[in-house]
C-alpha cells in the first residue's frame, strides 16, 4: 500500500543517528514506524545515516585512522625496527576505502529497517497540523508530495555546518567539514578556522598527510570545555606534531582567487593575513530546521534555532518530541541515538532512560582525548571539594609497548564520598578507554570501585587502575 494517507504510531523524521535508532526501537517495541530521510549521497541514490554516517563520525574516522598509519610509518616504523622508506599516499584510494565503508553502513541501515519492519519515506517531511506530515519524494521526479498521519511524530533533523559571513564556502578553495573530508589531492598550505572538535580532526588527517596545517581559533583559550590540564597536555603534543594553532586569531575576511585564498585575521599580534591553498570552515554546527515548516505549526524554536524541547525531549506541540542535533544538549551521536531510544520508550508507555550528566565526549586526534562528567575547573568554580588522582601513560608498559607515550588519565572524585565527578583521558585509545569511567559513573561507582577491579596487564586501562589508587595516594608504579 501506498504511503500516502496512512496513518503511523510514530512518524520519525529525519534518518541519522537520533532517527533511525528512535525508528526502529519503536518498531522494535511494536509501534508501527514510518521515518522520512532525504539524504541524497554522491551519486544521487537515497541513503539514511544522516551526518555521521554520510559525511560526520565514519567518514572522519576512516581518514583519521588511514593517515594515522602513514604518519606511523614515515615516523615511528623506523625505531620498531621497521624500515618503509619511500613510503607515499595515494589519496583518491583512501577516499575510496572511506567511501566503500560509508556505503556498507548506510546500506546496512537501510537493511536495519527493512528488519525491523520500518517504513523508509525517502524524501523530505515538513509538519502540518494534528500531527499530519507532508513527504516531498527526492529522486523520483515525477511523484507530488503526499500526506501521513502518526499517533507521534519524532523530529531528528539534525545539523548542518555553521557558516561565518568572513569565509563563504565555495566548495573549491573554501570549504566545510563535508568538503574536507572529500580534498582529491593534498593541499600544500591549509587554513583551518575553529579549534573545536572537528577543526582538529581534520586538522589531524591533512597534517599528517603532509599539508603545513594553520589553526586560526577566536578564543584564546584551547578547548575550553576540556579540563585545562589535558588540554594543556593535548595542545603542546599537538603543536608539536606540526599544527600551527594560532589562538586569539579572528578571521575577519578572505579574498580568493583560483589557486589560493588570503585570510584576514586579527590577532594579538595586530592584523594579519595568511596565504592557504584550501581553507576548511569549521566554526560548529547548526540546528537544521529548514524544511519542518515549524513556524506554520507554531513549533517553538530557542532564541539559537533548536527545536525547544523539556528534560524527556517533548516540544510545545502534543505527541511531538524532538531528539540529536536539532535540541539542546552535545551535538554527537551516540547522545542523539540514545535519546531517539528513551523517547520511543517514552511513546511505549515505558520509562526512557537518559543521563544527561554523563555523555561521553571523544575528540580522535592522536593520542585522543576524552573525558566524563565534570572538569576540575567546574569543581572549583562550583566549590565542590574533591579529590583528584592522576597515571602518565609514560608510566604504563603497555603504552611504552606501543611507543605511545603521552597523555595521563585523570579522576575527580568527591573528597566525602569518593563518587567519581569527572575522568579525563589523553592519550592512545582514550575513545575505548573512557568507556570504563562512564559505566563507572553510571553505577554512581567510586573511585575505590575502579581501584578494586582487577585490570588485565599489561593494558592501557591499567592507567584507569592507576588513576583511581592515586585518588588515595597510593599509586604503586609512579
Ligand atoms: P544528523 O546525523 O544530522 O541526521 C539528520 C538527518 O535528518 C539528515 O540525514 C538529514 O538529511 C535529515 N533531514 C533533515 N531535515 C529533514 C526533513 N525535513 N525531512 C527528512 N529528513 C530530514 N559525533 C560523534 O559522536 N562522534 C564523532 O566522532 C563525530 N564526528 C563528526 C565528524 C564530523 C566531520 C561531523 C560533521 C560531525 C561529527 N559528529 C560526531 C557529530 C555527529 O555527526 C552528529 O552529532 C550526529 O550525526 C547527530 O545525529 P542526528 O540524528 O541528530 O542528526
Ligand atoms: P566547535 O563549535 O567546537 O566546532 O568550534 C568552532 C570554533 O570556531 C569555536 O571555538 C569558535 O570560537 C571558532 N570560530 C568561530 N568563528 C571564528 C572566526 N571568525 N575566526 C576564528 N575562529 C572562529
Amino acid at each position: 500500500m501506498e504511503p500516502a494517507n496512512r496513518k503511523f504510531d510514530v512518524v520519525v523524521i529525519g534518518g541519522g543517528p537520533g532517527g533511525y535508532v528512535a525508528a526502529i526501537r519503536c518498531a522494535q517495541l511494536g509501534l508501527s514506524t514510518a521515518c522520512i530521510e532525504g539524504w541524497l549521497n554522491e551519486s544521487g541514490k537515497p541513503a539514511l545515516g544522516g551526518t555521521c554516517l554520510n559525511v560526520g563520525c565514519i567518514p572522519s574516522k576512516a581518514l583519521l585512522d588511514s593517515s594515522h598509519h602513514y604518519s606511523f610509518i614515515r615516523h615511528e616504523a623506523a625505531e620498531h625496527g621497521i624500515n618503509a622508506p619511500g613510503a607515499t599516499v595515494d589519496v583518491n584510494r583512501m577516499l575510496a576505502r572511506k567511501n566503500r565503508i560509508v556505503q556498507g553502513f548506510t546500506q546496512g541501515v537501510a537493511g536495519l529497517l527493512r528488519k525491523n519492519k520500518v517504513e523508509w519515506l525517502q524524501g523530505f517531511g515538513k509538519l502540518l497540523p494534528d500531527r499530519q506530515v507532508e513527504v516531498t519524494p527526492v529522486a523520483q521526479e515525477s511523484t507530488q508530495p503526499y500526506t501521513v498521519a502518526a499517533a507521534h511524530i519524532i523530529i531528528a533533523t539534525g545539523s548542518v555546518p555553521a557558516r561565518i559571513p568572513p569565509a563563504p564556502v565555495d566548495n573549491e578553495l573554501i570549504v566545510d567539514s563535508t568538503g574536507a573530508l572529500a580534498f582529491t589531492d593534498v593541499p600544500r598550505r591549509l587554513g583551518i578556522i575553529g579549534a573545536g572538535v572537528i577543526g582538529l580532526e581534520l586538522g589531524s588527517v591533512w597534517n599528517r598527510l603532509g599539508s603545513k596545517v594553520v589553526v586560526l581559533e577566536a578564543l584564546t583559550e584551547f578547548l575550553p570545555t576540556a579540563d585545562r590540564q589535558i588540554a594543556g597536555e593535548a595542545e603542546k603534543i599537538l603543536r608539536n606534531q606540526g599544527l600551527d594553532i594560532r589562538l586569539g586569531a579572528k578571521v575577519t575576511g578572505t579574498a580568493s582567487n583560483n589557486r589560493e585564498v588570503t585570510v584576514n585575521l586579527e590577532s594579538p599580534e595586530g592584523k594579519q593575513q595568511l596565504a592557504v591553498d584550501r581553507l576548511i570552515v569549521a566554526v560548529g554546527r547548526r540546528p537544521n530546521t529548514a524544511r519542518l515548516g515549524a513556524a506554520d505549526v507554531g513549533l517553538k524554536l530557542d532564541e539559537s534555532g533548536f527545536v525547544d524541547v523539556d528534560d524527556n525531549c517533548r516540544t510545545n506541540l502534543p505527541g511531538v518530541f524532538a531528539i540529536g542535533d536539532v535540541v539542546r544538549g552535545p551535538m554527537l551521536a551516540h547522545k542523539a541515538s540514545e535519546e531517539g531510544i528513551a523517547v520511543a520508550e517514552r511513546i511505549a508507555g515505558r520509562h526512557g532512560h537518559m543521563n544527561y550528566g554523563n555523555i561521553p565526549w571523544v575528540i580522535y586526534t592522536w593520542p585522543e582525548i576524552a573525558w566524563a562528567g565534570r572538569t576540575e575547573q567546574e569543581l572549583k568554580a562550583a566549590g565542590v571539594e574533591y579529590r583528584a588522582g592522576a597515571f602518565p601513560f609514560a608510566a604504563s608498559g603497555r603504552a611504552k609497548a606501543m611507543g605511545e607515550t603521552g597523555g595521563q588519565v585523570k579522576i575527580l572524585s568527591d573528597s566525602n564520598t569518593d563518587r567519581i565527578l569527572g575522568v579525563h583521558i589523553l592519550g592512545p585509545n582514550a575513545s575505548e578507554l573512557i568507556a570504563e569511567a562512564v559505566l563507572a559513573m553510571e553505577f554512581e561507582g567510586s573511585a575505590e570501585d575502579i581501584a578494586l577491579t582487577i585490570h588485565a596487564h599489561p593494558t592501557l586501562a591499567e592507567a584507569m587502575h592507576e588513576a583511581a589508587l592515586g585518588v588515595d595516594h597510593r599509586s604503586l608504579h609512579i
